[in-house]
This record gives structure tokens, sequence and C-alpha cells, in this order.
């Protein structure tokens, strides 16, 4: 039996193992996926000891991705980002970044052109880093909007896009043809709302990169007419070329997407 698992802090929210062991199952592979709650002081460790007991891999999250590089050997991408979401242990240990890739086909999925077009990314956090280093090197044109102006400066010059705070944030949001919230802001509710509704046009689409509750930024996308897409495939598509990376075959994303949006009903129930 092969052992993958997530580590974070808090991590027993996380859907990974439910999307993880349906897709498992679906390619009939002798393996488990579990949660571990791990702290950034226990990182080192933790990764040598997934290690000494022949793990199949790793996905790291919220606060340990960018911790990680002070541990693992990046790849090119992971380096570039400056974040690590995934880990393989073949000869020797590897990190990887898929979160920019997952959120580059999830836009895509939906039939969005990133090339040429004017993205404005909201954040410059984790999330924010690999998507706005990834729509980069896909020729997005790009702005970043932080409520730190300081770090979407950061951000910006790092991916060759212009930064600013969140004064700007009304006039930006007209002028883009995708706008991506990459904050954590509506994953609560009563979150308030980054903009007014009333900015958005139907010819746009705006992405939100949160996945466990419908925002009210997509609430608004969507009385505006314009395309609104969730965070549900970014997640999806993340945990999909982690697992190839991982097992180097296909995952069945059709598979992984149910056990996601099969976790969130029954979650969604269960706080009723
Ligand atoms: P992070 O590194 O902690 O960054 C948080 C970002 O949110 C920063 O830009 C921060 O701005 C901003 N922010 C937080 N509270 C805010 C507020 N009240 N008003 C305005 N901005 C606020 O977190 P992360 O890892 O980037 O994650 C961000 C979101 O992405 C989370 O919701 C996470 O679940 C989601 N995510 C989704 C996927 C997926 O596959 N769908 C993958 C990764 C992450 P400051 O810099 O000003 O603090």
């Amino acid at each position: 039996m092969k052992i993958y698992g997530v580590f974070g802090d808090p991590i027993e929210h996380s859907l990974s193992p439910a999307m993880h062991n349906a897709a498992f199952r679906a390619l009939d592979l002798v393996a488990c996926y579990n949660a571990f709650q791990v702290t950034k002081e226990r990182l080192r460790s933790a990764i040598m000891g997934a290690d000494s007991m022949g793990f199949g891999g790793l996905n790291l999250t919220i606060p340990l991705k960018e911790k990680a590089l002070e541990i693992i050997t990046p790849d090119k991408l992971a380096e570039a980002i400056g974040a690590i979401n995934t880990v393989s242990f073949d000869r020797q240990i590897r990190g990887y970044n898929t979160d920019g890739i997952g959120a580059v086909m999830a836009l895509e999925e939906s039939g969005i052109r990133v090339k040429d077009s004017r993205v404005l990314l909201i954040g410059a956090g984790g999330a924010a880093r690999a998507i706005g280093y990834t729509l980069a090197n896909q020729g997005a044109e790009i702005s970043i909007v932080n409520r730190n102006s300081k770090r979407a400066s950061e951000l910006a010059s790092r991916i060759g896009a212009n930064g600013y705070g969140f004064d700007e944030l009304e006039s930006l949001v007209k002028q883009a043809d995708i706008v991506i919230n990459a904050t954590s802001v509506g994953m609560r509710d009563g979150d308030p709302r980054l903009f007014q509704r009333n900015v958005l046009r139907s010819s746009q689409t705006v992405f939100d990169v949160v996945y466990n509750r419908k925002t009210e930024l997509l609430r608004d996308t969507i009385a505006a007419r314009a395309t609104a897409i969730d965070g549900v495939m970014m997640l999806v598509y993340q945990g999909a070329k982690a697992l190839e990376i991982w097992t180097g075959l296909k995952a069945p994303v059709k598979v992984m997407e149910k056990a996601i949006r099969d976790s969130l009903r029954a979650k969604k129930e269960q706080s009723r």
C-alpha cells in the first residue's frame, strides 16, 4: 500500500483526501491519501519521515508552501513561483508547483483565452504568485492589485506586470477582460465584497479561486451576466497534475471533480 498525503495547518477541512482516494480507486491503485497536521517548525522532520516511510508523494498547503523551498530541491517552475505544493520521492525529494497550471486549465476548460487578455489579479499571496507567474508565461497582460500594495508591486516586478493598491481596484476591474480573485476574501459567509457589483460587464470573465462556497463575487458576476468560474476546477486540475507527477498515469479528472463536489455538498448539508 503506497501512502500519500497533504501536510498543512490547519488541515481538517481539506478536500484532497476525498479527491485523491477516489482517483486511486478509479485507477485500481493500492494506495491511500490522508491529511496530516504539520506545523512549519515540524515540516523538515515530517518530510524526512514521509521519505523514510516510503510515501508515494505529498501535497503541501497553507502555511507550508514557501517554507518547503528551504528543505526540498524545487523544479524550475516551483523555484520561479517561490512555493512548492507537490512533493515526489523518487530517487530524490523534489518539489513542484501545480497551482498555476491548475488555474490555467480551469480557465481554458471554460473556453477562456489567456494569451493577450487583460487580466486583473487580485491578491499577492501564494495562490496569486503561482497564477500570476503562469499567466504571464502564457502571454497575458497582467495588473496586480493587493490590499498591501507593496506586496502587489513586488509580485508585479517579478513577473513583468503593474502593481496597485486597493484604491485603484474598481477602475482596474472596469479595464480587465478577466478578473481573478486570488485572495481569501469570500471563504467565509459574511466576508465583505471586494468591489461594487455594478462595475462588472457581461463581456468579462470572473474567476474566483475560492472553492468552499459560492461567493458574493460569483453571485455578482452571474447577476451581471458575465462568465463565472469557481475554484473547484483549479483544485481538481492542480491535484490531477500532482497525481500524474507521482504515478505517471493520466488522472481521472471527472472522478476527482465528482469527489470534490460530493464532499462540498455533504459539508453544506451538515452545516444546515
Ligand atoms: P495567502 O498566501 O495567505 O494570501 C492571502 C491573500 O489574500 C493576500 O493577497 C492577502 O492580502 C489577501 N487578503 C486576505 N484577507 C484579505 C482582506 N480581508 N481583504 C483583502 N485582501 C485580503 O493565501 P493563498 O494561499 O494565496 O490562498 C488564497 C486563496 O486561494 C484561499 O482562499 C485559498 O483557499 C485559495 N486557493 C485555492 C486553490 C484552488 O485550487 N482553488 C489553490 C490555492 C489556494 P495582503 O497581502 O494584503 O495580506
